[in-house]
């Protein structure tokens, strides 16, 4: 099975083809991704308008080289799957337009993948992982921890109840006048900090939920940070590496009581996996290790390029999402918003037909 997969819902243009094979692996054929770093750095942060012309201008010539690179012709695709959401509508709008003029002209089947959806599969695109799994999913605008039972099974045991982890990222570098993107910005300067000298709150800890709060110690990092004038490249390391500190703890017990959740509701998950742009983060992924050692679970984590926004995620879910018989008709909507487990709250105008 063939699929080509696009994504364009934030500031990646993306466009990969991914074979799946009959017994659930898979091989990337082709990922080629083109950040617009340059087109937003400017301005610290990502502007939609700007993200949506850059995409119109990026993804031909993308899914062109995407194709060309897998050696795969049109003619030999299985599916076409775009994510139609949740992001910024502009840039979904580009990305499902075109994989519909795709599909219409090829009579191939379209699939409309769930952004999120497609993190919380990478890592069967990369590992053997049978379901369940418990997910947890940190990226630029979502923290969650999820119980993943199937394709397009998706409980969520946790979320934040203010900023994302990614975005918390990006503020505590912006505000630290770090460059934009700002996550592997303050990972660098967290490396080289003493991560003793600021006693940063460790936000919901002890919570018997498996929520997450982030902006508090933002706020935190935000009033130490003007008690300091002025400000060295020092006093910058240890803020971000007392930040980054108190991110791990907090996401150590937070997935401490969501993976209690998981295994009251649904036994034992295969795996811990960690997806979106922050498990790229090094010492995320070594603490993720620690955690799921005490759950007695293996942790699985895609290589940093497939844990930020790429195409073949997008191909992959699709691909898996046709596996199972599911495809999307061509009026199928672009999606600002999208909650992963919404089977019942769908808007009006979501089609997805089992085949
Ligand atoms: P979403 O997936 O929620 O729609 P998004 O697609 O913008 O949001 P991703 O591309 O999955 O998010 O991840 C980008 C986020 O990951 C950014 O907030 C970025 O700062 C963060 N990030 C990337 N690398 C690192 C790192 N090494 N350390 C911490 N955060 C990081
Ligand atoms: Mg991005
Ligand atoms: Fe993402």
């Amino acid at each position: 099975m063939l699929v080509l997969g696009v994504e364009t819902t934030c500031d990646e243009t993306a466009a990969a083809v991914v074979e799946r094979l009959p017994d659930g692996s898979a091989r990337i054929l082709s990922n080629i991704v083109r950040s617009q770093t340059e087109e937003h750095a400017p301005y610290g942060g990502v502007v939609p308008e700007i993200a949506a012309r850059a995409h119109v201008e990026l993804l031909d010539g993308l899914i062109a080289r995407a194709m060309t690179e897998s050696g795969v012709g049109f003619q030999q695709l299985s599916g076409v799957a775009a994510a139609a959401g949740p992001g910024l509508i502009g840039g979904v709008i580009v990305g499902l337009t075109t994989a519909k003029a795709i599909a219409l002209v090829h009579g191939t089947p379209l699939i409309a993948v769930n952004h999120l959806e497609a993190h919380a599969l990478t890592p069967r695109l990369t590992s053997r992982l049978e379901f369940p799994y418990c997910l947890f999913l940190a990226s630029g605008g979502h923290t969650q921890i999820v119980a993943v039972l199937g394709v397009g099974d998706y409980v969520r045991l946790g979320t934040t109840v203010d900023d994302a982890m990614g975005e918390a990222f990006d503020k505590v570098a912006k505000m630290l006048g770090l460059p934009y993107p700002g996550g592997p910005q303050v990972e660098r300067a967290a490396a080289s900090g003493d991560a003793t000298r600021f006693n940063f709150p460790r936000p919901m800890l002890g919570r018997p939920d498996a929520n997450f709060s982030l902006s508090g110690l933002k706020t935190a990092v935000r009033n130490e940070a003007a008690r300091i004038d002025p400000l060295e490249p020092r006093d910058i390391s240890d803020l971000c590496a007392g930040f980054q500190a108190a991110v791990l703890e907090a996401t150590a017990d937070r997935l401490g009581v969501g993976l209690r959740l998981f295994q009251e509701r649904f036994g034992m998950p295969r795996a811990l996996v960690a997806a979106g742009g922050v498990a790229a983060n090094q010492a995320i992924r070594a603490s993720l290790e620690g955690i799921a050692a005490r759950a007695r679970t293996t942790l699985i984590i895609p290589p940093p390029a497939l844990c930020t926004d790429n195409g073949a995620m997008i191909a992959w879910a699709g691909a898996e999402r046709l596996a199972t018989g599911l495809t999307d008709s061509l009026e199928t909507p672009p999606r600002a918003r999208w909650l992963l487990d919404a089977k019942a709250q769908a808007p009006a105008g979501f089609a997805n037909t089992r085949a």
